[in-house]
């Protein structure tokens, strides 16, 4: 599927709650006109930590003192342990609910979640000064919070502004940068799964937000990293997202694998890896599959014979059952399993389809797909994790978690024609020797 590129004022008109984005160098001082254009006749405050009040909140906190805006003291995570916890965004939350003002959240992935929560909580709108091209959640409606100890989505708006300042940005750890840039790789398989669900009539392309995601990906991925097209590429996956409602436009397979490990709590070194790191050595991984299935004359395929292979639904939820021992995950595999049951009359259709489709859809896999040890040589380049080991992951985990991966989401994606192809285990094989 061809892209269009759209300009940033086209994908902003298509997000359904971020008004305003800002990307440039030495902008910071920008924070206060952005605010009142967005929330005018409102008082701010920033909520940071230590790291982000440096690198950032304090020339913005300046600003907003001389800007005639109403602005409170900063509100200041401390503990060095801050992650993306239930109990953060209850603080962050009771510290709202003494004033009326509207956070500005300065920081990256956990500073946004805790600030979008727990403002949507608070009934208030929330803005975000981004300080890492780290990941793609800033535009993202949603909050990614562990809660209970296990990690879920609340459900909340995303920012009405944000702002990327790109002297901050540059000046971020590196490995962060690595982080975000992986995690815009994802968007490319993220895409040849969505090719396949289209291909296969499970899930239309919404072509607008294709546009948005798609239109500047390759260009957005080169090396050395362009920062400003870094950041504005993760923005656009948040504004595709806002779009469809759904995390489609910018997640595949290659996110199942790091919301598995999530799912497991996984760690290594004792800290959970950060969320594109995980996302990068499972876009390596999926893109691996995909070059072993294209490899494949699956328009030979006998429709009647997979038909006949594809176990019946008690069997794929008794198979769920024996895959996890841990009761969460089981709960979910089980959930997700019955969801996206396909009968054998429905799976011999779709292969049926793909017979007809594949040279063709095959093609359109290849132009949208970057060939695997092309992948690793600019992941690693912009700094981010290429082997699984570096995360904690063993080449014999990697390869349950391509079947684990497949049991935990009902969107479809490659494990899912792999697996109804019947070439799943053989794919792996030729990966895994
Ligand atoms: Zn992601």
């Amino acid at each position: 599927m061809i892209a269009q590129r759209l300009t940033l004022s086209q994908a902003l008109a298509a997000a359904r709650e971020t008004r305003r984005l800002e990307i440039g160098s030495g902008i910071l001082p920008q924070v206060p006109a952005l605010f009142r254009d967005v929330c005018p006749q409102r008082g701010a405050m920033l909520v940071a930590d230590e790291n982000t009040m440096r690198a950032a909140g304090g020339a913005v906190q300046r600003a907003f003192e001389s800007s005639g805006i109403t602005v409170r003291g900063p509100f200041v995570f401390h503990d060095p342990d801050l992650y993306a916890e239930y109990r953060f965004v209850e603080q962050l939350e009771a510290a709202l609910k003494a004033h009326d003002a509207v956070p500005v959240a300065v920081g990256s992935g956990t500073i946004n979640d805790l600030t979008k929560l727990a403002a949507h909580l608070t009934q208030r709108p929330s803005l975000c000064v981004a300080t890492a091209a780290s990941m793609d959640g800033y535009t993202a409606f949603g909050s990614s919070i562990t809660f209970q100890g296990s990690k879920q989505t609340f459900d909340c708006p995303a920012p009405v502004a944000v702002l990327a300042d790109l002297d901050v940005i540059r000046a971020a750890p590196a490995e962060m940068t690595g982080w975000g840039y992986a995690d815009l790789f994802a968007k490319v398989t993220a895409g040849a799964d969505w090719l396949l669900a289209d291909a296969l009539g499970v899930e239309p392309i919404h072509a607008q937000a294709w546009n948005i995601v798609q239109g500047g990906l390759h260009e957005a991925l080169t090396i050395p990293v362009a920062h400003d097209r870094l950041v504005e590429g993760l923005m656009l996956g948040g504004f595709a997202m806002q779009a469809t409602k759904s995390s489609r436009p910018a997640s595949g397979a290659e996110h199942q694998f790091s919301h598995l490990w999530d799912m497991q709590h996984h760690t290594h070194e004792g800290q959970a890896p950060s969320h594109g790191a995980k996302v990068g050595i499972a876009t390596q991984a999926v893109t691996a599959l995909y070059e072993s299935l294209l490899k494949k004359p699956l328009h030979e395929l006998d429709a009647d014979a997979a038909a006949a292979a594809w176990p019946d639904r008690e069997t794929w939820l008794r198979r769920a059952e024996e895959r996890f021992a841990e009761a969460e995950l089981k709960a979910v595999a089980l959930r997700e399993i019955a969801a996206k049951h396909a009968s054998r009359e429905e799976v011999k259709m779709q292969i049926i389809s793909l017979k007809r489709q594949w040279p063709e859809l095959r093609e359109k896999l290849r132009a949208q797909l970057v060939p695997p040890a092309e992948v690793k040589r600019r992941l690693q380049a912009a700094g981010a994790p290429v082997e699984p080991e570096q995360i904690g992951i063993s080449k014999a985990r990697l390869r349950q978690s391509f079947v684990s991966a497949f049991f935990i989401r009902r969107r479809f994606t490659v494990l899912d024609l792999a697996m109804r192809c019947g070439v799943l285990e053989s794919c792996l094989d030729e990966l895994f020797t």
